[in-house]
Protein backbone atom coordinates (compact mmCIF):
# COMPACT_ATOMS: atom_id res chain seq x y z
CA UNK A 1 0.00 0.00 0.00
CA UNK A 2 2.64 2.49 0.96
CA UNK A 3 4.37 1.54 -2.67
CA UNK A 4 0.84 2.47 -4.43
CA UNK A 5 0.67 5.83 -2.11
CA UNK A 6 3.71 7.15 -3.03
CA UNK A 7 3.29 6.54 -6.95
CA UNK A 8 -0.41 8.38 -5.90
CA UNK A 9 1.52 11.04 -4.22
CA UNK A 10 3.95 11.45 -7.28
CA UNK A 11 1.10 12.09 -9.55
CA UNK A 12 -0.59 14.48 -7.93
CA UNK A 13 2.85 16.45 -7.32
CA UNK A 14 3.15 16.30 -10.66
CA UNK A 15 0.02 17.51 -12.18
CA UNK A 16 0.24 20.59 -9.25
CA UNK A 17 3.71 21.42 -11.05
CA UNK A 18 2.01 21.23 -14.51
CA UNK A 19 -0.18 24.34 -13.28
CA UNK A 20 2.23 26.05 -12.48
CA UNK A 21 5.15 25.69 -14.88
CA UNK A 22 7.82 23.63 -12.12
CA UNK A 23 9.80 20.68 -12.31
CA UNK A 24 8.65 17.91 -9.77
CA UNK A 25 11.95 16.91 -9.20
CA UNK A 26 12.51 19.59 -7.31
CA UNK A 27 10.20 19.00 -4.76
CA UNK A 28 11.28 17.43 -1.60
CA UNK A 29 8.79 14.54 -0.32
CA UNK A 30 9.75 14.05 3.43
CA UNK A 31 7.80 11.38 5.00
CA UNK A 32 6.31 11.88 8.50
CA UNK A 33 6.78 8.79 10.25
CA UNK A 34 5.33 9.85 14.07
CA UNK A 35 3.45 7.12 15.27
CA UNK A 36 4.36 4.40 12.42
CA UNK A 37 6.28 1.27 13.38
CA UNK A 38 10.02 0.56 11.88
CA UNK A 39 8.33 -1.54 9.35
CA UNK A 40 6.83 0.79 7.48
CA UNK A 41 9.65 3.36 7.35
CA UNK A 42 11.75 0.55 5.81
CA UNK A 43 8.91 -0.22 2.91
CA UNK A 44 9.13 3.78 2.65
CA UNK A 45 12.93 3.49 2.11
CA UNK A 46 12.77 0.68 -0.10
CA UNK A 47 10.13 2.46 -2.62
CA UNK A 48 13.41 4.97 -2.76
CA UNK A 49 12.18 8.12 -0.07
CA UNK A 50 14.79 8.65 1.66
CA UNK A 51 13.71 11.56 4.00
CA UNK A 52 11.79 11.01 7.21
CA UNK A 53 10.39 13.67 9.72
CA UNK A 54 9.48 12.90 13.34
CA UNK A 55 7.70 15.25 15.69
CA UNK A 56 9.51 13.98 19.05
CA UNK A 57 13.28 13.71 19.26
CA UNK A 58 12.03 10.69 21.60
CA UNK A 59 10.92 8.89 19.38
CA UNK A 60 13.67 9.91 16.27
CA UNK A 61 16.43 8.89 18.33
CA UNK A 62 14.59 5.34 19.23
CA UNK A 63 13.67 4.74 15.20
CA UNK A 64 17.42 5.86 14.06
CA UNK A 65 19.38 3.81 17.00
CA UNK A 66 17.03 0.92 15.41
CA UNK A 67 17.58 2.18 11.74
CA UNK A 68 21.18 3.23 11.66
CA UNK A 69 22.68 -0.17 12.62
CA UNK A 70 20.30 -2.05 10.07
CA UNK A 71 22.30 -1.33 6.69
CA UNK A 72 24.49 0.91 4.82
CA UNK A 73 20.86 2.32 3.01
CA UNK A 74 19.38 2.88 5.96
CA UNK A 75 22.49 5.36 7.11
CA UNK A 76 21.86 7.06 3.96
CA UNK A 77 18.30 8.26 5.50
CA UNK A 78 18.13 11.85 5.77
CA UNK A 79 15.99 12.84 9.39
CA UNK A 80 13.79 15.36 9.60
CA UNK A 81 12.30 16.97 12.82
CA UNK A 82 9.13 19.01 11.93
CA UNK A 83 7.16 19.13 15.47
CA UNK A 84 8.38 21.46 18.29
CA UNK A 85 11.63 21.58 19.65
CA UNK A 86 12.21 22.49 23.14
CA UNK A 87 15.68 23.91 24.17
CA UNK A 88 16.61 21.06 26.50
CA UNK A 89 16.10 18.69 23.59
CA UNK A 90 18.49 20.68 21.29
CA UNK A 91 21.50 18.70 22.43
CA UNK A 92 20.03 15.40 20.99
CA UNK A 93 18.76 16.76 18.12
CA UNK A 94 21.86 18.34 16.54
CA UNK A 95 23.07 14.69 16.87
CA UNK A 96 20.42 13.07 14.95
CA UNK A 97 18.35 15.45 12.43
CA UNK A 98 19.65 16.36 9.21
CA UNK A 99 17.15 19.79 9.11
CA UNK A 100 15.25 21.15 12.05
CA UNK A 101 12.25 22.71 10.23
CA UNK A 102 10.75 24.00 13.78
CA UNK A 103 12.99 26.45 14.96
CA UNK A 104 11.09 29.33 16.30
CA UNK A 105 12.73 31.44 18.91
CA UNK A 106 16.26 33.03 18.42
CA UNK A 107 16.63 31.49 22.38
CA UNK A 108 16.16 27.67 20.17
CA UNK A 109 18.48 29.01 17.60
CA UNK A 110 21.40 30.38 20.01
CA UNK A 111 21.57 26.45 21.62
CA UNK A 112 21.31 24.49 18.28
CA UNK A 113 23.85 26.50 17.86
CA UNK A 114 25.86 25.64 21.14
CA UNK A 115 25.13 22.22 20.79
CA UNK A 116 25.94 21.81 17.12
CA UNK A 117 29.36 23.91 17.46
CA UNK A 118 30.10 20.96 20.67
CA UNK A 119 30.09 18.55 17.64
CA UNK A 120 31.67 20.61 14.87
CA UNK A 121 28.88 20.43 12.85
CA UNK A 122 26.49 22.92 10.84
CA UNK A 123 23.13 22.38 11.56
CA UNK A 124 20.45 23.52 9.10
CA UNK A 125 17.64 24.85 10.28
CA UNK A 126 14.45 26.03 9.01
CA UNK A 127 12.53 29.26 10.91
CA UNK A 128 9.08 28.11 11.46
CA UNK A 129 6.47 30.79 10.92
CA UNK A 130 3.13 31.25 11.91
CA UNK A 131 1.54 32.72 9.07
CA UNK A 132 -2.31 32.17 10.32
CA UNK A 133 -2.27 34.13 13.45
CA UNK A 134 -4.00 31.22 14.78
CA UNK A 135 -2.98 30.98 18.94
CA UNK A 136 -2.49 27.48 19.12
CA UNK A 137 0.21 27.42 16.52
CA UNK A 138 3.82 27.36 16.94
CA UNK A 139 5.99 29.42 14.77
CA UNK A 140 7.41 33.47 14.68
CA UNK A 141 4.78 36.24 13.76
CA UNK A 142 5.99 37.41 9.88
CA UNK A 143 7.11 40.65 11.29
CA UNK A 144 9.27 39.38 13.48
CA UNK A 145 11.36 37.18 11.35
CA UNK A 146 14.07 39.24 9.52
CA UNK A 147 14.63 40.49 13.12
CA UNK A 148 15.30 36.98 14.14
CA UNK A 149 17.71 36.63 10.80
CA UNK A 150 19.49 39.45 11.14
CA UNK A 151 20.47 38.61 15.05
CA UNK A 152 20.86 34.80 14.12
CA UNK A 153 23.78 35.80 11.64
CA UNK A 154 26.39 35.50 14.22
CA UNK A 155 25.80 31.82 14.94
CA UNK A 156 27.73 29.99 12.96
CA UNK A 157 26.86 26.56 13.77
CA UNK A 158 23.56 27.31 11.95
CA UNK A 159 22.83 27.44 8.42
CA UNK A 160 19.41 28.77 7.72
CA UNK A 161 17.87 27.07 4.93
CA UNK A 162 14.55 28.16 4.82
CA UNK A 163 11.15 28.88 6.10
CA UNK A 164 8.31 26.18 7.41
CA UNK A 165 4.90 26.93 8.39
CA UNK A 166 1.75 24.65 9.56
CA UNK A 167 -1.67 26.13 7.86
CA UNK A 168 -4.31 25.76 9.94
CA UNK A 169 -7.02 22.33 9.90
CA UNK A 170 -9.79 23.91 6.96
CA UNK A 171 -12.78 21.92 5.71
CA UNK A 172 -11.56 22.87 2.16
CA UNK A 173 -7.91 23.36 1.11
CA UNK A 174 -8.82 26.11 -1.14
CA UNK A 175 -8.34 27.80 2.12
CA UNK A 176 -4.99 27.43 2.73
CA UNK A 177 -3.66 29.07 -0.20
CA UNK A 178 -3.29 32.50 1.85
CA UNK A 179 -1.14 31.16 4.24
CA UNK A 180 1.27 29.45 1.80
CA UNK A 181 1.32 32.60 -0.28
CA UNK A 182 2.11 34.50 2.71
CA UNK A 183 5.34 32.11 3.57
CA UNK A 184 6.13 32.79 -0.28
CA UNK A 185 5.96 36.42 -0.12
CA UNK A 186 8.04 36.34 2.91
CA UNK A 187 10.77 34.21 1.67
CA UNK A 188 10.69 36.23 -1.55
CA UNK A 189 11.05 39.78 0.67
CA UNK A 190 13.79 38.59 2.48
CA UNK A 191 15.83 37.38 -0.25
CA UNK A 192 15.36 40.56 -2.11
CA UNK A 193 16.74 42.73 1.03
CA UNK A 194 19.86 40.02 1.09
CA UNK A 195 23.10 39.06 -0.42
CA UNK A 196 22.09 36.05 -3.26
CA UNK A 197 24.64 34.17 -1.05
CA UNK A 198 22.37 34.10 2.19
CA UNK A 199 19.21 33.45 0.74
CA UNK A 200 16.38 31.00 1.60
CA UNK A 201 15.71 28.33 -0.95
CA UNK A 202 13.20 26.15 1.22
CA UNK A 203 9.95 26.53 1.66
CA UNK A 204 8.81 23.74 3.68
CA UNK A 205 4.70 23.99 3.36
CA UNK A 206 1.88 21.57 2.61
CA UNK A 207 1.09 18.40 4.53
CA UNK A 208 -1.81 15.55 3.33
CA UNK A 209 -4.60 17.89 2.87
CA UNK A 210 -3.32 20.68 1.71
CA UNK A 211 0.12 19.46 -0.50
CA UNK A 212 -1.48 20.49 -3.62
CA UNK A 213 -2.23 23.63 -3.07
CA UNK A 214 1.39 24.56 -0.85
CA UNK A 215 2.66 23.66 -4.48
CA UNK A 216 0.94 25.89 -6.44
CA UNK A 217 2.08 28.23 -4.07
CA UNK A 218 5.35 27.75 -4.27
CA UNK A 219 6.73 24.68 -1.96
CA UNK A 220 9.82 22.81 -2.36
CA UNK A 221 9.23 20.42 0.58
CA UNK A 222 6.04 19.33 1.28
CA UNK A 223 5.70 17.04 4.51
CA UNK A 224 3.50 13.57 4.60
CA UNK A 225 2.30 11.55 6.70
CA UNK A 226 -1.57 9.97 6.22
CA UNK A 227 -1.09 10.55 2.51
CA UNK A 228 1.59 7.84 2.44
CA UNK A 229 0.53 5.53 5.22
CA UNK A 230 -3.14 5.91 4.89
CA UNK A 231 -3.67 6.97 1.43
C1 LIG B 1 2.19 15.14 11.45
C2 LIG B 1 2.79 16.26 10.74
C3 LIG B 1 2.83 16.29 9.34
C4 LIG B 1 2.17 15.24 8.47
O1 LIG B 1 0.78 15.32 8.63
P1 LIG B 1 -0.26 14.56 7.66
O2 LIG B 1 -1.47 15.42 7.77
O3 LIG B 1 -0.42 13.20 8.23
O4 LIG B 1 0.32 14.57 6.30
C5 LIG B 1 3.46 17.36 8.74
N1 LIG B 1 4.03 18.36 9.46
C6 LIG B 1 4.01 18.36 10.80
C7 LIG B 1 4.65 19.49 11.53
C8 LIG B 1 3.39 17.31 11.48
O5 LIG B 1 3.36 17.32 12.83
Amino acid sequence: MIRENILKVKKLISSACSKTNQEPNLIMVVVVSKGRPIEQIKEVIEAGIMDIGENRVQEALSKYNKLITHNSKLQTIKWHMVGHLQTNKAKEAVRIFDLIHSVDSLRLASEIDKQAAKINKVQDILVEVNTSGEATKFGLQPKEVMGVLKEAEKFKNISIKGLMTVAPMVDNPEKTRTYFKALRELRDEINNLQPAACSLQLLSMGMSDDFEVAIEEGSNMVRLGRAIFEG
